[in-house]
Order: structure tokens, then C-alpha cells, then sequence
């Protein structure tokens, strides 16, 4: 642990002076050193949750959400939040703590992520920002004043699939969702009542949603051979705009690189997708887990 100046505790112990020593004697502390933030983002079903947990178990360190969709309370099968056995008692932050009825903004998540991230250095703990939605990441680093990027050095992650492995991949994924109960869960939160259903605010913006209104509205007043094509339709239309999301998360990291010359560190996930059982285990081991541990190593005591 290091000891600046005016006697405040260095948050990451880690950290080494800035360069050309600037120590200064201000009577106030910080920011004399910058703290540390690791992000890791990519396109929905990459393995960003399972690889910030991974991290978070090899650093000391807690994870902070920034899936727009995941910071709302509920639905849990529909936005695949991970469970708290998948957590493996990792501190997360900003995930299923909004009300779904209320409007949740890049803004807003940039000022609930800064305090959360101050609070998480004070713990000397590394902050690690994991999660798809790329617009909430580049409000929180580009702010207009340009106070994130005077505090923190950032270290990106970028969990990469090949987009045709990853396209069916994805579908198989909403088939095993489907199975864990997303249809139930739809409908328990699905209002009847409504004339027409507002899937624009809120947690209704999640995919799934929009897509199963007509079949639970048939629900009860069509038989069930048009049910059973409506479910077909949905389910084929929710498996479309998972992939169409895939899709628009990695354009948009591809612009953020250009547009901010940020310097993103590429994980290829690919392979880990092509196999299967212990194999993928292993690949996950060597191509995705060690790489992006050596190169936060490297990022935290380079
Ligand atoms: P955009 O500006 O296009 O909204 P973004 O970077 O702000 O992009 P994304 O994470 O790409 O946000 O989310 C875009 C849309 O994808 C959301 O509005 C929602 O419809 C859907 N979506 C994102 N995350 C989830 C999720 N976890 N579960 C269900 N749907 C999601």
C-alpha cells in the first residue's frame, strides 16, 4: 500500500506514479495517481459475464453492469442475467437494482457508475465495467469533460466471436432460455388488460417482449393451431433480433475504436464456439481466460 503526499491511502496499490513524477503538494489528495478500470465489452452471447467473473476471482476485484436492459429489476431468464451461483459471490453492481417502469439513461448510468466505481477503488478494489451496451460505456469514458478519462486508465477487453459461429449459436441459446421458463416469465409480467402495450421504456425495450405479445394475446381466444404458429413466429423472431444485436453491438465497438482511438484488446472466442463439451472448456482456458489475465496483469503491474 502507498501513502501519497498529503497522506491519503493509495486506492490500487498497484499503481505507479505518473509519469514525469508528478507529485505535487496540493493540500487536497487525489487524482494524483489514476486508478485502474477494466471493460469488457462485446456482442450478447460472447461470454462477458462468465469472463469478468473470471477475472474478478483472479483480482480482487467487483463487477459493475452495464447491460442497459440487465440494470432493471426482474425478468431474469429474458435478459440472462447471471444467477448469484454464477457470481460466485463476485460484489455486482448496477444489475436488477431500477424499477422497470422507470426510464434508465446513458446519463444516468454514467453518474451511478462513477459513484460506484469511486466506491469500489475506495475498497481498493479493481472496478471491472462488463456488459453489451456500448452507448452507456462511451457516456461514461467520452463525458464532455473529460473527468472519467482524468481519473482512470481503462484496460478494454473485447470478447470476439465470429459473427456466422456466433449466429447459431445464439438461436440455440433462446431455445435453452425458452426451456429455462422465458415464455412463463413473459407472460406473469405480460399485461392483458392493455389495449396496446408500449414496448419503447423501460425493461419492455427487452427482446422477447415485443416479440411474444401477439401469441399471449391469443391466449384464451384462438386455437391451438394458431397458438402454436404464433409461439413458432415469436420464438423465430426473437432468435432474429438476438443476432441483429449481435450485430449492431460489434459495428458499434468497431466504430468506438475508430471514433476514440481506443485501444481495444481483441479476445478471439471463436474456437471456444466451434466445440464442445471439454474441449471448449479448454479452449475457453487458453484462448479467452489466460490471455485476458495476462494482459490485465499486464495493465495493472506493467
Ligand atoms: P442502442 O443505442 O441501439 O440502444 P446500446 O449500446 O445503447 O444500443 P444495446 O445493449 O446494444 O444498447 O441494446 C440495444 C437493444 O437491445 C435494447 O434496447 C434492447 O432492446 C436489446 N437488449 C439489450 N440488452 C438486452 C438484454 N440483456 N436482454 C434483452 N434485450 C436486450
Amino acid at each position: 500500500m502507498r501513502t501519497c503526499l498529503s497522506g491519503c491511502i493509495q486506492a490500487q496499490p498497484w499503481l505507479s506514479f505518473p509519469a514525469g513524477g508528478g507529485i505535487h503538494m496540493d493540500s487536497y489528495c487525489p487524482p494524483r495517481w489514476k486508478e485502474k478500470v477494466v471493460i469488457v465489452m462485446g456482442a450478447t452471447g460472447t461470454g462477458k459475464s462468465r469472463l469478468s467473473i473470471e477475472l474478478a476471482t483472479h483480482f480482487p476485484a467487483e463487477i459493475v453492469n452495464s447491460d442497459k436492459i440487465q440494470v432493471y429489476q426482474g425478468l431474469e431468464i429474458v435478459t440472462n442475467k447471471v444467477t448469484d451461483e454464477e457470481q460466485q459471490g463476485v460484489p455486482h453492481h448496477l444489475l436488477g437494482v431500477v424499477n422497470p417502469e422507470d426510464e434508465f439513461t446513458a446519463l444516468d448510468f454514467r453518474h451511478l457508475a462513477s459513484l460506484t466505481l469511486e466506491s469500489i477503488t475506495m475498497r481498493r478494489k479493481l472496478p471491472i465495467i462488463a456488459g453489451g451496451s456500448n452507448s452507456y460505456i462511451e457516456a461514461l469514458v467520452e463525458d464532455q469533460d473529460l473527468e472519467f478519462r482524468s481519473k482512470y486508465d481503462c484496460c478494454f477487453l473485447w470478447v470476439d466471436v465470429a459473427l456466422p459461429v456466433l449466429n447459431s449459436f445464439l438461436p440455440e441459446r433462446v431455445d435453452r432460455m425458452v426451456q429455462a421458463g422465458l415464455i412463463k416469465e413473459v407472460r406473469n409480467n405480460f399485461d392483458r388488460a392493455a389495449a396496446e402495450a408500449d414496448y419503447t421504456h423501460g425493461i419492455r425495450r427487452a427482446i422477447g417482449l415485443r416479440e411474444l405479445d401477439r401469441y399471449l394475446r391469443s391466449e384464451g381466444n384462438a386455437n391451438w393451431e394458431t397458438r402454436s404458429r404464433l409461439l413458432e413466429e415469436a420464438i423465430d423472431e426473437i432468435k432474429a433480433n438476438t443476432i441483429k444485436l449481435a450485430c449492431c453491438q460489434v459495428e458499434k465497438i468497431h466504430r468506438l475504436r475508430r471514433r476514440h482511438g481506443w485501444d481495444i484488446h481483441r479476445i478471439d472466442a471463436t474456437d471456444v464456439f466451434r466445440k464442445g463439451g471439454e474441449e471448449a472448456e479448454h479452449a475457453w482456458e487458453m484462448l479467452v481466460a489466460r490471455p485476458s489475465i495476462s494482459q490485465v496483469e499486464q495493465f495493472l503491474y506493467g
